[in-house]
């Protein structure tokens, strides 16, 4: 199985032919370049960039927010986020293998001085409204002030269903917390609901979504909230060094980004469905699957092998805690490469 290579539309030297590991790996297209290179800039700094400000206008229509800013990656978004809600002393309370608690290098705590408070993430991805209740610190000069909740959706690819986030916002909203969600993977969310973007938006003050996954663009992420919080951010944002200026290039990727690549996430979940079914089929090993993503747990512990066979054809397979291999689809695998994938699959367990 050597065809691989005739199927990348881009094959560069020291680049795997195709790249499971995460959504993150999607190349910028022709057109999403175009539109970078003609892209009307000025410095932002100074609110001068038209680019970024269209784009923060669309997305804060979009969710039905006051308004949004633009900031480089979603770890500066969700960071810049909790510095805007919460004060030195005061607690997030978030699932624990959520990305905020998991994967941000504690930077809420080291940058400013909040407490984060983790919780056992339910089977679907969610929280608990009685878990996050019991969690609320009383008013006591012995605890953290708790301030606010976030959320995650997708998790893990699981889009969490609108009345389990609804459940968890009011309870968060009934001990007078704020709450966040860190939707890095937003769109994928509201592609798996069938919900619009507000509808999922609504339920929660702030929103973080990446442009740089699922949707393909180089970099970029965009808050999104109330007026007060956004411009507490936008602060923040300038004190973490993410303020930058001709960003309308990047910006303009993520004006395309919205108008060419949201609804085709739609694809990205069929493909993986497809994949996953074949792997059931193949009695591969423990398979789940949820938006763009699979998990496999090789049979018999033939995960060395697996790996070693599809890095030897230039297919590179994620990494995942405990013997579990993480499979996520995206913009640059199309039809003809998961088939290829597939019998790849069917020739290794087959
Ligand atoms: C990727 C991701 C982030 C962070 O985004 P970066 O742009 O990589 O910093 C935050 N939350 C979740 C759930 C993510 O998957």
């Amino acid at each position: 199985m050597k065809t691989y290579a005739n199927m990348a539309q881009v094959q560069r030297r020291n680049q795997p032919i195709c790249d499971l590991r995460s959504d993150t790996v999607t190349q910028p297209d022709a057109g999403m370049r175009s539109a970078m290179a003609d892209a009307e800039v000025g410095d932002d700094v100074y609110g001068d960039d038209p680019s970024v400000n269209r784009l923060e206008a669309m997305m804060s229509e979009r969710l039905g927010k006051d308004t949004a800013l633009f900031v480089p990656s979603g770890t500066m978004s969700n960071l810049t986020a909790l510095l805007a809600h919460c004060g030195r002393g005061e607690e997030v309370i978030v699932g624990r293998d959520y990305h905020i608690a998991a994967y941000e290098a504690g930077g809420a705590s080291v940058l400013g001085g909040i407490a984060i408070s983790t919780l056992p993430v339910d089977g679907d991805g969610g929280l608990n409204p009685d878990v996050i209740l019991a969690e609320v610190k009383p008013d006591d000069s012995h605890h953290p002030i708790s301030r606010l909740v976030a959320l995650e959706n997708t998790h893990n690819g699981m889009a969490i269903a609108l009345p389990r986030i609804k459940e968890t916002a009011i309870a968060a909203r009934n001990a007078e917390l704020s709450v966040h969600l860190d939707g890095a993977r937003f769109f994928n969310a509201t592609t798996e609901l069938g919900c619009s973007a507000t509808e999922l938006a609504d339920m929660v003050d702030s929103v973080s979504i990446c442009l740089s996954k699922g949707l393909g663009t180089p970099a970029g992420s965009v808050l999104a909230g109330p007026s007060d919080i956004i411009a507490r951010a936008r602060r923040y944002r300038k004190m973490l060094g993410g303020g930058m200026r001709q960003a309308g290039v990047l910006a303009a990727a993520g004006l395309y980004a919205l108008k060419h690549n949201v609804e085709r996430l739609a694809e990205d979940h069929q493909r993986a469905n497809h994949l996953a079914n074949t792997l059931k089929e193949l009695g591969a090993g423990d398979v789940s699957q949820a938006t763009n993503m699979i998990f496999l747990t090789p049979r018999d512990n033939l995960n060395d092998q697996l790996r070693a066979h599809f890095d030897s054809n230039g297919v590179v397979l994620g990494g995942g805690s405990a013997g579990t291999i993480r499979i996520v689809l995206h913009k640059n695998v199309d039809d003809a490469m998961l088939k290829l994938l597939e019998t790849d699959f069917r020739t290794f367990f087959g």
